[in-house]
């Protein structure tokens, strides 16, 4: 690899995203925040920096050749984020975005609100809970454009932590690895029961180490039912099979 901030910018380019000089200085400020952070809390098994750039920083970035970003009062919804995959690297590429984060993890979401700091991003909320009982309250449910998640659970219990917060109209991008055939059957009765359609499937390749990835594109066609989603920690133990 080349110097890694110059590969992102040509990688960057081929997803349609022209990446400025402040921005690419936000990635290597990220970068470094992530590395420092790293030694007093688990973050990221990750760390060299090519392959921050490329695993954590490009494969997040990947999520817009599934979703228009460009709309200037688009909301992003991330769940499980962790360090901030995918949506921190979404928001520096494409600053208008409106995002709110979830984990259930406080030391996480203290690292993040570093980032936002430290990084001056505006319009990024880090929310501390579990998303089943975040997606209970009228601020969040049913109301995002899109959301995200990337390696938090199986696509069927993911379902029911995710689709609660998009709106009618809106969708769920699914970061999954290789292998997804089985996930995306066993996801189809909670499609159903939780008001949502699967549109696409993307199959994407990381570039330097070759390795495989889908973009599972699920569009939620109707508002959550009531009984969604049941009871933290319920969805991933007994998910809707
Ligand atoms: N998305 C990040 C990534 O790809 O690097 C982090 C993945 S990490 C394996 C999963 C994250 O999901 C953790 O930070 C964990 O705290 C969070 N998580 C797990 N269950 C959750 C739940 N029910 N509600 C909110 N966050 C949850």
């Amino acid at each position: 690899m080349t110097d890694p901030q110059m590969w992102l910018q040509i990688q960057a380019h081929e997803l349609g995203l022209e990446l400025t000089d402040d921005q690419l200085a936000q990635f290597e400020r990220y970068y470094e925040l992530l590395v420092e952070w790293n030694e007093k809390m688990n973050l990221t098994g990750i760390t060299e920096r090519a392959a921050v750039y490329e695993k954590h920083f490009y494969d997040s970035l990947t999520v817009a050749s599934a979703a228009d970003l460009n709309d200037e009062v688009l909301t992003l919804a991330d769940i499980g984020s962790g360090a901030g995959f995918p949506s921190i690297p979404l928001k520096i590429a494409y600053p208008s975005l409106k995002v709110t984060i979830v984990d259930s993890l406080a030391k996480r979401i203290r690292f993040l609100d570093e980032v936002v700091s430290q990084l001056g991003l505006k319009d990024v909320t880090c929310v501390h809970g579990r998303a089943e009982d975040i997606a209970r309250l009228p601020d969040h449910r049913d109301q995002y454009d899109v959301v995200t998640a990337r390696a938090v659970a199986r696509l069927a219990g993911l379902n029911e932590l995710c689709l609660p917060f998009a709106k009618p109209g809106g969708m769920f991008v699914s970061m999954k690895g290789s292998d997804i055939q089985e996930e995306l059957d066993e996801s189809r009765y909670s499609l159903d029961k939780l008001g949502a359609k699967l549109m696409e499937v993307k199959r994407l390749e990381l570039p330097i180490e070759k390795s495989e990835r889908h973009l599972v594109i699920i569009a939620k066609t109707s508002a959550t039912a009531k009984a969604y989603p049941r009871k933290a920690g319920v969805p991933l133990k007994t998910p809707l099979l």
